[in-house]
Formats: structure tokens, sequence, C-alpha cells
């Protein structure tokens, strides 16, 4: 099939790979001149585990290229997915200013096309694909949805660190469909995917993709306010959920208390289905104590430390992991800018190491000092914050520690364990 694919960042440029690799042709369009060119170059932007060689793949196989140019791509296309960013506003409401843009772009190029189908991929809040999307489709093209075009919700569930086995392995596909003809277009692309189809209406395909995330929000902070409970009873949180998650009315999955969520999804989903229940006039106070239970997850990590080792004025603070989750460079609301940003306004010396992600990192602190490893990171410092669960860090053992000034370890991700490193102190464990 031949796909456009409006937005090539994270979800855009994993997706496009995935179709490429079961043999579609894929034209990826981003307004990013840089990022075309690394594209067609065979080098990813991000860093995404695989990408690169089942990028250099696709490109070698001509199933895949990128331009800036999204009318030519449109009308080269029978199939148009939108994957742009769908950022919070300042009031934590959804800013669709990349969707209005990206289906404008398209309604113009539909203007001088025959029937193609347009899928929003970017996660938008319920009745934006009725309410915004289509409306301008139909106003930039001169047609109307259904006729001279189709349209489909087609929420993306992959998870950074893992996107190209996500996209092409999905625990399902999700369609919701303006009408039959649109969904049959769309369905033709995943039936070898081996993942069950739920075809259903828009706004319901809207609204799986808010209360999913939410979801996951909400199991990690109830994870969190049991482990803060356990801390006090001197267990470990990690035992009890893994008694929890043996029910078979759970998952075990996604139970991982520590220091909290962030990324580029969870925070801005989560306000952005506050913001709309409040305009729907509904209170909803359980997402509001999720959200608010995670702010003062952060907050605890910098409070033990302060607890084990005072002020943290001028104290070297090694800082462990800065991606917001591993196996990605992606620092979007990640727990560590929290946690630097109190160190920072503290007085402590951070001393950050990430195996991925410093350089993003040093747009938002050019100040603290980055090492080249994990040993650099520790030498002579006065605590360690382990803040995101990079596999690198699960191999340390006691001895990596011992350049440290004081042997102060907090642990805020479950990496270390008593066998290898006895003396860490886990948020919760
Ligand atoms: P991103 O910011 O990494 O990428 C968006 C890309 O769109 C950027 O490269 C930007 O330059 C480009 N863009 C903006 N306007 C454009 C236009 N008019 N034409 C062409 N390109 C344009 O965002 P992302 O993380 O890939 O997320 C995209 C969407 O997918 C969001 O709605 C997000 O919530 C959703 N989502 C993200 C993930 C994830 O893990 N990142 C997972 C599932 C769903």
């Amino acid at each position: 099939m031949k796909i456009a694919i409006i937005g090539t960042g994270y979800v855009g440029l994993c997706t496009g790979v995935g179709f490429a690799s079961k043999g579609n042709n894929v034209v990826c369009v981003d307004i990013e001149e840089e990022k075309v060119n690394k594209i067609n170059s065979g080098v990813p932007p991000i860093y995404e585990l695989d990408l690169e060689d089942m990028l250099k793949d696709s490109i070698k196989s001509k199933n895949l290229r990128a331009t800036t140019k999204s009318q030519e791509a449109v009308s080269a296309s029978e199939l148009i997915l939108i994957c742009v960013g769908t950022p919070s506003d300042e009031k934590g409401r959804i800013d669709l200013r990349y969707v209005n843009q990206a289906a404008q772009d398209i309604g113009t190029a539909l203007k001088d096309c025959d029937y193609k189908v347009v899928a929003v991929k970017s996660t938008v809040i319920p009745e934006t694909v009725e309410s915004v999307v289509i409306p301008i489709l139909e106003e930039y093209s001169g047609k109307k949805a259904g006729d001279g075009f189709g349209v489909c919700m087609n929420p993306e569930f992959l998870r950074e660190g893992s996107a190209l086995k996500d996209v092409l392995h999905p625990d399902r596909t999700v369609i919701g469909e303006f009408d039959k003809r649109s969904g049959d277009v769309l369905e033709r692309l995943y039936k070898n995917f081996n993942a069950p189809i739920l075809r259903t209406k828009i706004k319901v395909a809207e609204l799986i993709k808010y209360a999913n995330n939410g979801f996951l929000a909400t199991k990690i902070s109830y994870s969190n306010e049991i482990g803060n409970i356990c801390k006090r009873l001197g267990v470990d949180v990690y035992d009890v959920m893994k008694g929890v998650g043996m029910d078979h009315r759970f998952s075990p999955h996604f139970f991982s208390a520590g220091a909290g969520w962030g990324g580029s999804c969870f925070p801005k989903d989560v306000a952005a289905l506050i913001e709309k229940a409040k305009e729907l006039n509904y209170e909803p106070k359980l997402l509001e104590e999720v959200v608010a239970i995670n702010k003062r997850q952060k907050v605890r990590m910098v409070e033990h430390l302060e607890k084990r080792v005072g002020d943290v004025k001028d104290k070297k603070i090694s800082v462990l992991g800065l991606s917001f989750k591993p196996n990605t460079d992606d620092i979007r609301e990640a727990s560590s800018l929290d946690i630097i940003k109190s160190l920072v306004e503290k007085g402590a010396n951070v001393f950050a190491y990430d195996p991925q992600a410093m350089e993003l990192m040093k747009r938002e602190f050019p100040h603290i000092n980055y090492t080249e490893n994990v040993a650099e990171s520790l030498k002579d410092a006065d605590a360690c914050l382990i803040v995101t669960e990079w596999d690198e860090f699960k191999k340390l053992k006691n001895e990596d520690f011992d350049s440290m000034k004081t042997r102060v370890i907090l642990e805020g991700r479950k990496v270390l364990n008593k066998d290898d490193v006895p003396e860490f102190d886990g948020i919760c464990w």
C-alpha cells in the first residue's frame, strides 16, 4: 500500500519504518528539512532500538523516503497518516496547532485527488477528529468526508524504547471509522499484523487511547502510594506488587513504583483528559490525584536525599539516568528534569550521566556537569541517585561505588539488588 506519513518524529518514523518493512511504500513528511535529509541518508534523527538498521534496510529497498513536500506525498498515496505532535497548552489542554496545519496541508492536496483515506494516529482528545480535523479537510479540499475522502482515528500504542517491536507486534489495532469504506482501507494495512483489530466509532477510538494512558499512569501512581506505605513498614513494594500482579484480574506489568512517571505521553495525555472532563462539567478527582502523587514522588527523591546527606549545597550529586525510560533519548517530562531542577536550585553540584540522553539534556541544563561514564559521575560523589533503569546500571556492583566520598545510593528504579550492592536505599523498598 502507498502510505504518506505526516510528521516524522518518534511515532511517524517508527511506524513508517515498520510499515516499510512489511513491503508498503512509505513517504515520510516533516517540516524540518534536517530531519528529512538525515532520514534519506539512513541516519535516524532519534535513538530507538533497531531503528538504524531497519531504516537503512527500508531506504535500500526503496520502500521508504522522506520529503518536506506534503502535497506531493499525499497525491502519491492511498492512505495518509497524521502523526504530528499534540503537546499541552499552558493550561494543560491539548494544543492542536500541528494537527490543524497538517489537516490544512492534506486538505489542500486532496482538492486535486481521487478518493484517499486520512487517518489520525496522533493522540487527539475525543471530538477532535469530527469537530476539527474533518471540517478543515472539507474546507481545504472542497470535498465531503465519506464521499471525496475517507477518515479514521487509528490511535498508536507503541512504547518508546521498544517502538519497532510494538509497531510490528501490537496487542491490538484500534480503527475508529467515519464509515465502512474508510475502515476497510485501514484494515487492509493491518490485516497481516497478526493482532486483533477493533473497529469502532471515531470518538470511541479517541477515548480508548486516553483511557489506556490514564489507567497505566494510575497503576504506577497506585504502586507508588502502596510503595510509600511499604517504605514505612520496612517492606519491598516489588514483593507486594508481585503478589498483586498474580491475580488474574490484573496484568503484572506497570506496577513499577519508584521515581514517578514521565515521558512524551502520560503527562500531557492525562492533563488533556482532565481538562476535557472539566470542559464537560465533570471533576475527574481520581486522575487529578494520580498526577499529584506523581509530582510528590519526584520531590520525594530529593527529600530522601536530604534526609541522608543534609543540606545538598555544594555537595557532589551523581545522577544516573536522564531519559524518561531506558532505550530512548527522549527526556520529555522525565523525572530527571524535576530532580535536577530541584538539586540545582538547592546549590548542589550535579554530575549527570546517561547512555543516550545527555545531548538533549544539555539544552535544558547547560550548566550542570555531564560525565563520559558512570565511574566519572560517581567519583568523590556525596550521593548517587538512580533515575532511569538502563541495563548498564543493572550491572553495577558494590565496588563500582567504592570511589564515592560517601556511599549514599538512592534507588529510584529498582535496578540494583542487595546481593550486588548491599547498601543502597530504595525510594519505596
Ligand atoms: P514528535 O514531536 O516526536 O514528532 C512530531 C513530528 O511532526 C516532528 O518531527 C515535527 O517536526 C513534525 N511536524 C509538525 N507539524 C508538521 C506538519 N504540518 N507537517 C509535517 N510534519 C510536521 O511527536 P511523537 O512523539 O512522534 O508523537 C506524535 C503523536 O503520537 C502525538 O500525538 C503523541 O501523543 C502520539 N503518541 C506518541 C507516542 C510516543 O511514545 N512518542 C506513543 C503513542 C502515541
